[in-house]
């Protein structure tokens, strides 16, 4: 190997040392893992991704096992990306997965990583949706992106997922409800692990009555039972994974959701930016200290001054 390849290069050839290097990068927002993605960008959009999202102890990450041993099964690359918003220790969340993912820990075919919170506001979704480009431009296969939590705001990196899994188990009321008031997204595919659980059943027919009532798609959202730690129903949920795959690429909705997301994507690190901007021009700014001051002593309320600030902001532009 010739010393002066760059990063980008090693990592497009597969060295899993520089994929590893190149998302410590980006997590510690390193102008040099900017450059890297910038690199490596064209060469992405070949994985498919897959976001499992679901509370946490219901069988996630015990299931992306069983789901990467299927995959490796049938030769394909696959890269584990474990988000935890909650999890102020990145240590803690390399912790979890080591115990359950342990058994791929030497298969080259597997590369597993785990983030935990930035602080930063945005940063951690910025963070993984960078990750997982860095995944895909390094010939993996399959990214399966993990969250914990539901309906989380910070964990919107899970609808940059061309296919997004909700995973329940019985029990799970919380999750259903969130689904029926509509503060979660109706997700492709629902996995009802733990299916050695009395209530599966039960479990299975609240989410169809749910299901019933969102909007009718193109794509009937089909209810997997699994038993991950035993691999049961892993098998269909391949199916159907690779199912959903199809269908989006024949409909062409995988280019319409992609677009979406790439928007989306766009618009929150421009906003991003707007917003650090913004702070650092305020930061010594007087005549805003005084409008602060203003909004403190109750005599201005806060949307007029963020109407005052703007007129300001925008006029010196
Ligand atoms: P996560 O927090 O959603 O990632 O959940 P984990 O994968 O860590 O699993 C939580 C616990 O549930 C672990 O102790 C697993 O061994 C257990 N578990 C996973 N799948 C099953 C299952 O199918 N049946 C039962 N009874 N337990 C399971």
């Amino acid at each position: 190997m010739t010393p002066d390849r760059s990063l980008a290069e090693r990592l497009v050839d597969g060295d899993r040392r520089a994929l590893a290097r190149a998302i410590t990068l980006v997590e510690n927002e390193d102008p040099e893992g900017y450059e890297v993605v910038r690199e490596i960008y064209p060469r992405t959009g070949r994985a498919a991704v897959f976001g499992f999202t679901g509370p946490p102890g219901v069988g996630k990450s015990t299931l992306i096992g069983a789901l990467t041993k299927a995959r490796r099964a049938q030769g394909r690359q696959v890269a584990v990306l474990s988000v935890d918003p909650s999890s102020p220790f990145t240590h803690g969340a390399v912790l979890g997965d080591r115990i359950r993912l342990s058994e791929h820990f030497l298969d080259p075919g597997v590369f597993i990583r785990s983030m935990a919170n930035r602080g930063a506001l945005g940063g951690l979704s910025e963070a993984a949706l960078q990750a997982a480009l860095l995944m895909d431009a390094a010939g993996r296969d399959d990214v399966f992106v993990e969250t914990v939590g539901v309906g989380q705001a910070e964990v919107d990196v899970i609808d940059h997922a061309d296919t997004v899994v909700l995973v329940l188990m019985p029990g799970s009321g919380d999750s259903i409800q969130a689904l029926k008031a509509g503060i979660m997204e109706i997700p492709d595919v629902i996995v009802v692990n733990k299916a050695d659980h009395p209530l599966t059943d039960t479990m299975v027919r609240e989410i169809r009555g749910v299901l019933s009532l969102a909007p009718q798609r193109g794509w009937r959202v089909p209810i997997i039972k699994t038993e991950a730690a035993r691999a049961t129903g892993i098998d269909e949920l391949v199916a159907r994974l690779d199912e959903h795959r199809a269908h989006i690429e024949a409909e062409g909705t995988l280019s319409e959701r992609r677009r979406r997301n790439l928007r989306n994507e766009v618009l929150a690190l421009a906003a991003a930016r707007l917003r650090r901007r913004l702070e650092d021009e305020l930061r010594e700014d007087e005549e805003f200290a005084r409008l602060l001051d203003e909004v403190v002593a109750r005599r201005l309320d806060p949307a007029s001054a963020a109407t005052t600030l703007l007129e300001r902001t925008t006029a010196d532009a």
